[in-house]
């Protein structure tokens, strides 16, 4: 039993192992998958925005054109004022001279909110396309330390688990499923240590008798609190034996 024991206490450490992998990788596919969702977000912020620039050019044009014709109408008239002949062709020539600057006016207002409108937005789309920039760089850095955690992960996962393997054999089957047994239902750690008259993993005092049954090494005990296989490893206990002896 004592041999069976110690194999026990190989395949626990391959199991800590293990669980160590998986938690190595653990954080990096939620990563990856956090910077992908943040990314599509800006970029489609960042096509919106170009949008609205080919959206404001456009209105700027059409009122760059509209400010050309009503400026040609506005020289029109001015030469019309020469040629009139009656007060009453002055007038009219005069109003319409008036709503032509008014429009002019209303234009080129127009045409600076516009170019002001569109540059704020040029603006914008920098600093997104800076963004953007940054956060693809950090995705691929991301992506390429989850691919080669995942490689480092996977070949030393099969390494040990050959070895675990190897390691079975040597056990007969009930150990194998108590062993599995309490290490499924124990978050993975089904041995405990005896350690200073206590175990290791939950605290409880183990009485001296069944203490010193348990150095033994000679059959399976278990932790009557938690349940655990307790073992002992004399280089992992203080040499609080001659205590137990004097509290016999
Ligand atoms: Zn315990």
């Amino acid at each position: 039993m004592r041999f069976a024991l110690e194999v026990l206490i190989d395949i626990q450490e391959i199991d800590k192992q293990l669980a160590l992998l998986e938690k190595a990788k653990g954080n990096l596919p939620q990563k990856v998958r956090e910077i992908s969702s943040d990314l599509s977000q800006l970029e489609t912020e960042l096509e919106e925005k170009r949008a609205l620039v080919e959206e404001t050019t456009a209105k700027l044009k059409k009122a760059e054109n509209d400010l050309a014709s009503s400026k040609g109408k506005l020289q029109k008239y001015q030469q019309q004022l020469y040629q009139v002949k009656t007060n009453k062709e002055y007038d009219a020539v005069t109003v319409e001279i008036d709503s032509a600057e008014q429009e002019i006016d209303r234009l080129e207002f127009q045409v600076l909110e516009a170019e002001e409108s569109r540059n704020n937005t040029r603006e914008k789309i920098d600093e997104l396309e800076k963004k953007v920039q940054t956060m693809r760089a950090d995705l691929e850095e991301n992506k390429k330390m989850l691919e080669n955690t995942l490689g480092e992960t996977r070949h030393a996962g099969e390494k040990l688990s050959k070895k675990r393997n190897e390691l079975l054999k040597n056990l007969s089957k009930p150990i194998i499923s108590t062993y599995d047994r309490i290490r499924i239902g124990r978050h993975g750690i089904a041995l405990a240590l005896l350690k200073n008259g206590s175990c290791s993993e939950c605290s409880a005092r183990i009485p001296p008798q069944r203490a010193m049954e348990i150095r033994m090494m000679n059959r399976l005990f278990y932790c009557e609190v938690c349940g655990r296989i307790l073992i002992w490893k004399q280089e992992e206990d203080s040499p609080i034996v001659e205590n137990e002896k004097t509290t016999e």
